[in-house]
């Protein structure tokens, strides 16, 4: 049976993530001709992610979809094609071939693939190590960490440290492993690591720092570098994030370490094929470098872009593209405190702490030739405001530090 649709899609999207979400609602709602196919691997209703590590792990919402979209009109006009995961990309003929068996043709493709789990090595055979991506593996993770006595959680990047709040906010006996001396302190500096291990240990999260996993058993055992042991009832993952490529081989797109590189308009140097969110290597408008960022709200604009733009560009196209220029950013929340960080995300020269009354506190971040790269709060959300508005307009770390003679620094 030839299931292949006989006219091609006006636009067709992979990945019902925030990003592959606001690309098709965009496409829509800027007039881009039909029909438009979203297309899917994971099999549940689109939902937010962020969540997941903060009030479903920590037991206060349940496991279940929060809609990403709050109009959800568009949905009336995107045909959702959900459990169905793309296995090849023809660019040369415009279409995509599904893992039913479907080769599904374009006009125009947003690839909206995310990110996946990196897999934690030396896992030996029988044990199960989980890990936090979707809503299923939320799910598995509740259902285990429900009867668990004693988790331990490998990585401090921020998904580590705020599901390790979470489980140990559950009062499970949860201990953090990880290779840094303090959670993130090669990302955001060894006084903002300081900061978080107090935050951690506050909940009850026993710390391990400076160790690496050598090794998980099939009774939950943790083998560490150090000769130590830990047992455990439940053991999560949260090493890092990769990319899915193996759909692109042959497609032509340019990738840079399993990310597609993109210009300021989210274009591939196809003029039908638009990326967008966690998967895109995109050239920002205002830094002038391409950037990497795995964020929430930057996926969202991404994608909103990225629809925009399939919707009035490419072949035949008129006007201007829409471009990537707002400053990247995500705000997260480790048991009770919240940090918000916006910064290009690739590296700093030298920070400054600006300490505010009541453990409130902003972090400045800035390259070799003092410019702003980056800011970080807690309970100032005053300097998280003025820290986007000094890094769209690429101004120096003394400026930030002028307007804010109250704090002393360090
Ligand atoms: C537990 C958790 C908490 C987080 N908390 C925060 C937070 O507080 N703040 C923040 O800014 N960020 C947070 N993030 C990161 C944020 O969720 C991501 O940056 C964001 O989801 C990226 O969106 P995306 O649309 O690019 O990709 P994703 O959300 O990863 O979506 C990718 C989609 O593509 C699909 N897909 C992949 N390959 C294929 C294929 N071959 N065929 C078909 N479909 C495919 C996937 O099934 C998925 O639907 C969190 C992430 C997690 C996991």
């Amino acid at each position: 049976m030839d299931s292949t649709p006989t006219q091609p899609f006006g636009l067709l999207v992979i990945g019902s993530g925030p990003a592959g979400v606001h690309a098709a609602a965009a496409y829509v709602e800027a007039g881009g001709p039909g029909p438009v196919c979203l297309v899917s691997a994971d099999p549940d209703e689109p939902y937010q992610r962020p969540p997941l590590s903060k009030a479903v792990l920590g037991g206060k919402e349940p496991a279940e979809v929060t809609p990403i979209l709050e109009d959800d009109s568009a949905w009336a006009r995107i045909d959702l094609r959900l459990g169905t995961r793309v296995e090849a990309l023809d660019t040369d003929r415009r279409r995509v071939r599904t893992d039913d068996g479907q080769e599904l043709p374009y006009d125009r493709l947003i690839l909206a693939t995310g990110s996946e789990p990196t897999a934690l090595p030396g896992v030996d055979p029988g044990a199960q190590v989980f890990t936090l991506r979707t809503l299923e593996h939320a799910r598995r993770l509740v259902d285990v960490v429900e009867d668990a006595r004693s988790v331990v959680v490998v990585g401090s990047g921020f998904i580590g440290c705020e599901a390790a709040a979470s489980i140990a906010g559950r009062g499970v006996r949860t201990t953090l492993v990880s290779p840094e001396p303090a959670p993130q302190a090669a990302r955001l500096g060894d006084w903002v690591g300081a900061r978080i291990a107090e935050w951690l240990a506050a909940v009850g999260v026993e710390m391990r720092p400076g160790v690496q996993v050598e090794g998980v058993e099939p009774r939950g055992t943790v083998r560490l570098d150090d000769g130590s042991f830990i047992e455990s009832d439940l053991v999560l993952a949260a090493v890092g994030v990769t990319q899915s490529r193996a759909f692109l081989v042959g497609s032509g797109l340019l990738s840079d370490h399993g990310r597609l590189v993109v210009d300021e308009a989210l274009r591939t140097r196809d003029p039908r094929v638009w990326v967008a969110g966690d998967v895109a290597r995109a050239h920002h408008a205002v830094v002038g470098r391409a950037l990497t960022v795995e964020h929430w709200g930057d996926a969202i604009t991404m994608g909103q872009l990225a629809g925009g733009n399939a919707a009035t560009q490419g072949p035949g196209g008129t006007g201007e593209p829409g471009r990537w220029s707002s400053p990247p950013g995500f705000w997260s929340e480790i048991g009770e405190h919240t940090v918000k960080y916006s910064a290009w995300g690739d590296g700093f020269d030298e920070m400054r702490v600006v300490e505010h009354s009541k453990g409130a506190f902003t972090v400045w971040y800035a390259d070799a030739v003092g410019e702003v790269v980056g800011v970080l709060t807690h309970e100032s959300d005053e300097d998280y405001e003025r820290g986007g508005e000094l890094l769209a307009r690429r101004a120096s770390l003394s400026e930030a530090l002028d307007a804010a003679p109250t704090g002393g620094s360090s």
